[in-house]
């Protein structure tokens, strides 16, 4: 197979953010363009940040970022007894109906946002079934018109060849630069690509977060192999592997 990636590169890495945390548009989005990286953001279209901060996130796509469906009120598949998510976006009430539209719906706030017809979709907690327990209905479908690819599960460095629907990813929170550097090794001799999840980036930023240096020892790595490695969104990369 030729090189599927610009300036011949046979690898790619996707760092992608969820949540549409604050530090995304502000310091994350700068500190990848400084490197000549690209991520994709994954963005709860209901979220405040996004209608706050809707000209600062329209620049992070300008930049050339990707702005990634996130749903719009971030429903999960609660557990038994668990405080969160609220009941009223508790996947397990949801009908396939629902979550179609609210898909669709984040979808078309985005593009009002970027201008983009397809992006890639991060599941909810790694979800992609609603209904009640013993009942579930996949709505994977239901996000092909729309969408890239989607981010479910984890993975490890995918193959180059057709990209697959739904892929997993390697998750920073709460790891070292060391130990996501160790998984991402392989494609420094490898063709392949991989997906990368970060929530916040520094103490006080999300729950579930990446170290504020930790992250720019990943960055930096990350720019010191940019001959070898493209740092990507997602659906730049997919769309590539599809030719
Ligand atoms: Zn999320």
């Amino acid at each position: 197979m030729d090189a599927p990636f610009p300036d011949r590169r046979r690898a790619a890495v996707c760092l992608t953010y969820d949540d549409a945390l604050a530090c995304h548009r502000a310091e994350v989005a700068p500190a990848l363009a400084a490197r000549g990286l690209h991520g994709t953001f994954f963005v709860p279209a209901a979220y405040g940040d996004l209608h706050d901060q809707v000209a600062a996130w329209r620049a992070v796509a300008a930049a050339g970022h990707e702005l990634g469906n996130h749903t719009c009120f971030h429903p999960c598949r609660a557990r038994d007894g668990a405080a969160w998510p609220d009941p009223a976006y508790d996947l397990r009430r949801y009908s396939r109906r629902r979550i179609a539209d609210e898909l669709r719906l984040a979808d078309r706030v985005l593009r009002l946002v970027d201008g983009r017809e397809r992006r890639a979709f991060a599941a909810t907690c790694g979800h992609l079934a609603c209904g009640a327990d013993g009942a579930e209905e996949d709505f994977t479908d239901d996000l092909r018109p729309f969408t890239t690819l989607v981010r479910s599960g984890r993975a490890g460095v995918l193959p180059l060849a057709s990209p697959p629907f739904v892929a997993g990813s390697i998750g920073c929170d709460g790891r070292s630069a060391a130990e996501v550097i160790a998984e991402l090794e392989p494609l420094l001799d490898q063709d392949g690509f991989a997906l990368v999840l970060t929530h916040g980036v520094g103490r006080g930023t999300h729950s579930l977060f990446m170290e504020s240096d930790e992250h720019t020892r990943l960055l930096d790595w990350m720019a010191a192999h940019r001959e070898r490695i493209w740092g990507a969104t997602v659906s730049g990369v997919v769309e590539r592997l599809a030719g």
